[in-house]
């Protein structure tokens, strides 16, 4: 069995919640190169184990590295007050478009119910 064969099956029985192979395990017990990268597996999970309960604080200045690399790329114009106005004139004119479109379909809908009953 070669050695770069094992290596998946190394780093699964690292935990010891999974065994190795019969074929491994005799591998394992006379290859230095494998007992080497179990144990190196095994360490790894050790010190992964102790970083639980670590706790890392930000550097002061991440916030602002953050939004920096986040700010927008193309210029952001504030809407003035008469463009705000214009903006919600039209947003009114269009609601009120779609309200008395549907009034329409809703009266003609009531419409051909009432001619379908009588
Ligand atoms: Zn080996």
């Amino acid at each position: 069995m070669l050695c770069d064969q094992l290596s998946l099956e190394l780093a699964a029985a690292a935990d010891d919640a999974t065994p190795l192979s019969v074929d491994a395990s005799r591998h394992v017990g006379r290859c230095l190169r494998c007992q080497a990268e179990l144990a190196q597996y095994r360490k790894l999970l050790r010190e992964l184990a102790g970083l639980r309960g670590a706790q890392v604080l930000p550097a002061p200045e991440l916030l602002d590295l953050v939004l920096d690399s986040v700010s927008p790329l193309a210029p952001v114009y504030r809407i003035n007050r008469k463009s705000r106005r214009k903006a919600v004139i039209g947003a009114a004119a269009a609601a009120a478009s779609v309200s008395a479109a549907g009034a329409i379909v809703l009266a003609s809908r009531l419409g051909q119910r009432q001619s379908l009953a009588s």
